[in-house]
């Protein structure tokens, strides 16, 4: 399902005709060279095309009229080589669809003591030119990313690698058709949502099937398709039961979700426990795999966190740690070492597994069904955030909380299912505290992979409310923040 590199940015560099041509074509050489090089960085994931050393307003139009109606461009960076007058950039930014990058940099590093003249001030003048770019954007409103820094260091590719992951999860986010296998669970308040609203804002097309389609296609499932798929379980996972049944059952039920989700151009799924028609088993192990394929799954028919699974897991392709769909689900509160014990009934991805996973099969006491097979195993230590998508009525806010998960300081030896154990930022009571005043959902997209710069730039480009929970949040702080977005979201 890769998408990625198939994606390319455009640089676009800004000049006039005032210098002679001369200093244009060493500035348009010079920008060949730099899209190349960045493109060569192993922290940039796609490429990036030198486009147009543009110096009058038709330039600049045209190439964003282009930019526009191109489906391989996914955003276009900007950059003042020289000084490029920005009345000239007014049409051209306003028809603007895509995602905005202006880098602040320059060719040379430093400045060369003894060559240094008039001649060299004039065809090196970003950090004036960028100003005048910078104003446009601020006086326009546009939503934009700045990077500022030397293009050649590190930090700057990342900084620029990581908006253009963002950029993808817009384009993600405009493609993205969810399928919901039933409703929601009965009474639940944080997993509605307007989807007419999310499908204006953030692209979504959520729709629903009915469960009774989903047993049709179950019960064109052949054996031998089950049989291989077997085979593909066995290689991968440590069969840990006898109950081969209920593993054959999850296969039939993989092989069939999957094939519906590929026949309507879905990547992102839902089902819920009280609507299982003639299901013989809750979806576990089967959704498991799906998640571990990239399609974006929520439980009792939470479609958001569904679409922002597959949303981050898009983004975030070919980077280490793992996405999953997770639950908080309880904690362990030993005064000063607070810890979150991460969920779900089944359903955690095995992307963030540190271990081989296990199949297992048990009761599950929800539902009403056959015991269904599922991986258990534990979520690897390391840096993560969590995610949740609510919507506050009118707008939609995107919290995003950092974590640090640990190696679960218990083995749970009864516990038959996947298991993350985290601190939530700043610490598990302060953290849950702001999470709790902010809104956040009990379902949450967990990454390791994801930071929360990538989902504050998605936010911008999408227009949607961004909060974060930090090492530095405050309870106070965070409270006079979402009052005064509460204000600011009703002026806009
Ligand atoms: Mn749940």
């Amino acid at each position: 399902m890769s998408n990625l590199t198939k994606n390319e940015f455009w640089f676009i560099v800004g000049s006039q005709f005032l210098y002679g041509p001369e200093v244009l074509e060493t500035i348009e050489k010079r920008a060949a060279e730099m899209a190349e090089v960045l493109s060569q960085s192993p922290v940039i994931p796609c490429k990036i095309v030198y486009k147009v050393t543009a110096k009058t307003p038709d330039e600049i139009t045209q190439v964003v009229k282009d930019a526009n109606y191109d489906d391989t461009c996914a955003g276009v960076i900007t950059w003042m080589h020289t000084f490029s007058p920005s009345k000239m950039w007014i049409n051209g930014l306003a028809l603007l669809q895509k995602p905005y990058l202006h880098l602040h940099t320059q060719y040379n590093r430093n400045i060369p003591n003894l060559e240094i003249n008039m001649d060299f001030m004039n065809l090196n003048q970003s950090a004036h030119g960028d100003r005048e770019h910078g104003f446009i954007g601020a006086r326009m409103r546009l939503a934009r990313k700045i990077v500022v820094g030397y293009w050649q260091d590190q930090n700057v590719q990342e900084h620029i690698g990581s908006w253009m992951r963002s950029a993808i999860g817009t384009k993600a986010s405009r493609d993205l058709k969810v399928v919901r296998f039933g409703d929601n669970m009965r009474n639940v308040a944080v997993t509605e949502g307007d989807k007419v609203e999310v499908q204006i804002k953030l692209g979504w097309q959520v729709n629903t099937w009915g469960t009774g389609d989903l047993v049709t296609e179950l019960e064109k499932v052949t054996v031998a398709e089950i049989d291989a798929l077997l085979d593909e379980y066995r290689q991968k996972y440590t069969v840990a039961t006898d109950n081969i049944d209920s593993i054959r059952y999850q296969a039939r039920e993989e092989i069939a979700i999957k094939r519906i989700l590929d026949r309507e151009g879905a990547r992102a799924f839902t089902n819920t426990f009280e609507d299982l028609f003639e299901m013989d088993q809750l979806p576990g192990l089967s959704t498991q795999r799906l998640l571990e394929m990239g399609y974006g799954y929520g439980g009792e028919g939470d479609w958001k966190v569904s679409a922002m699974t597959s949303v981050v897991k898009q983004m975030t392709e070919g980077l280490p740690g793992g996405t999953t769909f997770m639950e908080d689900y309880t904690y362990d509160l030993e005064p000063g070492k607070e810890l979150s014990l991460g969920a779900h009934m089944l359903e955690v991805c095995p992307s963030v597994a540190t271990d081989r996973p296990r199949i297992e099969v048990h009761p599950l006491g929800i539902g009403g069904k056959n015991d269904p097979a599922r991986l258990v195993f534990e979520g690897h230590p390391g840096n993560a955030i969590v995610i949740s998508l609510v919507d506050m009525g009118g707008r939609l806010r995107l919290i995003v909380q950092d974590v640090e998960a640990v190696k679960p300081i218990y083995d749970m030896p009864n516990l038959p299912v996947a298991r993350i154990m985290w601190k939530a930022m700043p610490d598990l009571l302060t953290g849950a505290h702001c999470w709790i005043l902010a809104g956040g959902a009990h379902h949450t997209v967990f990454s390791y992979a994801a930071t929360a710069e990538m989902m504050e730039d998605w936010a911008e480009m999408m227009g949607i409310e961004f909060v974060h929970i930090t090492k530095d949040t405050t309870v106070e702080s965070l409270k006079q923040q979402l009052f005064l977005a509460d204000l600011a979201w009703k002026l806009r």
